[in-house]
């Protein structure tokens, strides 16, 4: 209700308002219900402000805001072979002839007489709000529950003609008028977490312009969502492992002065969540590993990190294992192969010396016996 008000105001009667916000607000006695309403008003007052004034300024370089686009006018296409068309009203944009605007958050193109029927957010303020997949496949509800009309324009839809027919968006489940639906194909978040299926399907120019901003955002968390992928795709085991490898890795590297000094831990900038847990997924991620491009290039990462930690620096190196049970002068470290770290003291056992010995860590079976010891004591001098 405050809010609708003051979208209406004018960029003065904002400042003015402010002003006697202010003023009102020190008159108030403190922690009070109306005090602490005139200060969330002046909140949201100062923010409207701020949004007008943004405004103003993309306004003087010739950008139109619409809905969370920042529409760029555009220059007549380069090549005639790379045909346009606009998000509005689907039909070709000519360069020469029609002014165009593109956003470049979201890769929303439409003619300049289109954009004030623009209907459609941008996909960047959506995601911004509220970044996560719809995870149900494809979830339709049906054309009579859409009373036959386009999801996103609502123009009636129907199989009389050409120009009205329904198509269905894989992702939403949802139909749409063939203007905002284009047949482009993907692949879907949904079908690939539940089903391990990478076909491309076809969805709404609105779900495939938010599909490519999520591409490359950490949100699936493939433990919480479906656990039983990573048993069941061999590649996913694979990624899961040398992930958790990694993370181990991390700790070295994160406090050697010349792994720092060489900026290892930049070989994971493309992919930055990699370095900072080993369960979350972008769908990207996801694609990568069906087509085999991920397991090589943590391989690489694991090379090279183990290659300085185990080989090529000696501080690193010092900061291994010695296998208390076995005793042999071999280093081991966290991440190699046929190995166990004790959840108690986190010490690096041989995992063949580890179950010889009942699964025991001698370390912590030590200290166990001398706690018993002291408690022992303890209890005998008080008495
Ligand atoms: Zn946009
Ligand atoms: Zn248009
Ligand atoms: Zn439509
Ligand atoms: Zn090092
Ligand atoms: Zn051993
Ligand atoms: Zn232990």
């Amino acid at each position: 209700m405050l809010q609708e008000s003051i979208l209406n105001m004018s960029r003065e009667m904002v400042g003015e308002n402010i002003e006697k916000c202010k003023a009102l607000i020190l008159q108030c006695e403190e922690a009070t219900t109306r005090r602490r309403a005139l200060v969330h008003k002046l909140i949201q007052l100062r923010l409207r402000l701020q949004e007008m004034e943004d405004t103003a300024e993309v306004a003087s370089t010739g950008v139109l805001v619409q809905l969370g686009h920042h529409l760029q006018p555009q220059k007549p296409p380069l090549s005639r072979t790379s045909k346009q068309y606009c998000d509005k009203c689907a039909h070709i944009i000519w360069g020469v002839i029609h002014i165009s605007y593109f956003c470049s958050l979201c890769e929303y193109r439409c003619h300049g007489r289109c954009v004030e029927g623009t209907v459609r957010r941008c996909a960047s303020a959506v995601l911004a709000e509220d970044p996560t997949y719809i995870l149900r496949i494809c979830p339709e509800v049906g054309l009579a529950a859409q009373n036959y009309k386009c999801a996103e324009c609502k123009r009636i839809i129907t199989n009389k003609s050409a120009w009205s027919e329904p198509r269905r968006c894989d992702y939403t489940g949802l139909y749409y008028c063939p203007a905002c639906h284009w047949g482009s194909r993907v692949v879907l978040p949904a079908r690939v977490l539940h089903n391990w299926d990478f076909e491309e399907r076809g969805v709404s120019r609105q779900s495939k312009q938010f599909l490519a901003l999520m591409r490359n955002r950490p949100v699936l968390n493939l433990q919480a969502l479906n656990k039983h992928l990573v048993k069941f795709v061999e590649e996913l085991t694979t990624v899961k492992k040398l992930r958790e490898d990694i993370l181990l890795m991390k700790r070295y590297l994160g406090s050697c002065r010349a792994a720092q000094e060489t900026r290892m831990l930049r070989h994971l900038e493309e992919r930055q969540h990699f370095v900072e847990n080993a369960h979350m997924y972008s769908l990207q991620d996801l694609v990568d590993t069906e087509y085999g491009v991920l397991v090589p290039y943590l391989q690489r990462v694991h090379h090279s990190f183990s290659e300085h930690i185990k080989t090529s620096c000696l501080v690193c190196q010092g900061k291994g294992y010695i296998c208390e049970i076995c005793d042999v002068s071999e280093i081991i470290f966290p991440f190699d192969g046929g190995v166990v770290v004790c959840d108690g003291c986190s010490t690096v056992l041989h995992h063949l010396c580890y179950t010889s010995r009942g699964s025991k860590c001698p370390r912590c079976v030590r200290q166990e016996a001398r706690r018993k010891q002291e408690t022992a004591g303890g209890q005998g001098s008080a008495r």
